[in-house]
């Protein structure tokens, strides 16, 4: 492990963990992106990722879906492994079946409905028929608080509308993992709070999440641990009153001090 160590995988138990990155490297060109990333994601620990612009946050959690391809190491994900330089073969559509994502762009299918968006992956993807992905479609979007929004365009829904339809469709293929990246940093400040909410309640509810944010008081809230990344390395983890009130390295000292 890094400067600290990980009690997460003690607390939960024996349990295998849903992520496992060993010795992750990455570069783009000379860039060193991502450089011994070591980190396992215990099954439930909601785990938010913080440090500043270009530092590799981004990266980091999209080499977890395999969205980004790595040069050096190997990440496991729930029980699925995925290669570097893209060898992963067949484990890689199962990582993206199981592990659902949000972007800080929405990035709905603007010509599709609100329930049209969350019933396509489990339709095409899971081969369900239409009356069960609808059925499941209508409770997440309550889940959500936007039930009255189904049959509406992504255009004609308010950022945070379309954000927790971000969410909810991430949410029907029933992933085992949900990766966030920046997911309110798009959003006018007052639609932030009924999106972290959703956020919120899911971690409650017993979610592994990976979460990318710059909200701090969110990040202390609902982080079981916070990961402080600095030039692709991870510099420093631990429970969120640990890194946030007594920070050790001075590059998370300075990094606070400009962001709290
Ligand atoms: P963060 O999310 O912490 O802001 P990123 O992971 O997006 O950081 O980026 C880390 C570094 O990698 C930055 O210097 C960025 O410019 C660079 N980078 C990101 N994506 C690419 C890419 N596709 N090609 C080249 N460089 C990239
Ligand atoms: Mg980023």
């Amino acid at each position: 492990m890094n400067e600290t160590t990980n009690t997460a995988s003690r607390q939960t138990g024996e349990r295998e963990p849903i992520v496992r990155m060993d010795k992750v490297n990455k570069h783009f060109g000379k860039l060193h992106v991502m450089q011994d990333i070591d980190l396992e994601v215990a099954p439930g620990e909601v785990v938010v990722i913080i440090g500043a612009s270009g530092s590799g946050k981004s990266t980091l959690i999209r080499c977890v879906n395999g969205l980004e391809e790595f040069q050096g190491g190997r990440i496991v994900v729930d029980g699925n492994e995925l290669l570097p330089n893209g060898k992963s073969g067949k484990s890689l559509q199962t990582i993206r079946t199981e592990v659902g994502m949000v972007f800080q762009q929405f990035n709905l299918f603007p010509h599709l409905s609100v329930l049209d968006n969350v019933t396509l992956a489990p339709m095409k993807v899971r081969n369900w028929p239409r009356d069960k992905a609808l059925e499941t479609a209508r409770k997440l979007l309550a889940r959500v608080g936007i039930e009255d929004q189904a049959d509406k365009y992504p255009g004609q829904l308010s950022g945070g509308q379309q954000q927790r339809v971000a969410l909810a469709r991430a949410l029907a293929m029933g992933p085992r993992l949900m990766l966030f990246d920046e997911p309110t940093s798009a959003l006018d400040p007052e639609m932030i709070g009924e999106v972290l909410d959703a956020m919120r309640e899911l971690a409650n509810e017993g979610m592994t999440m990976m979460i990318v944010t710059h909200e701090m008081g969110f990040a202390r809230e609902v982080a079981d641990r916070v990961i402080f990344v600095h030039g692709g390395r991870i510099v420093e983890q631990g429970p969120p009153e640990e890194v946030f009130d007594h920070p050790r390295h001075e590059r998370t000292q300075s990094f606070l001090s400009r962001v709290l």
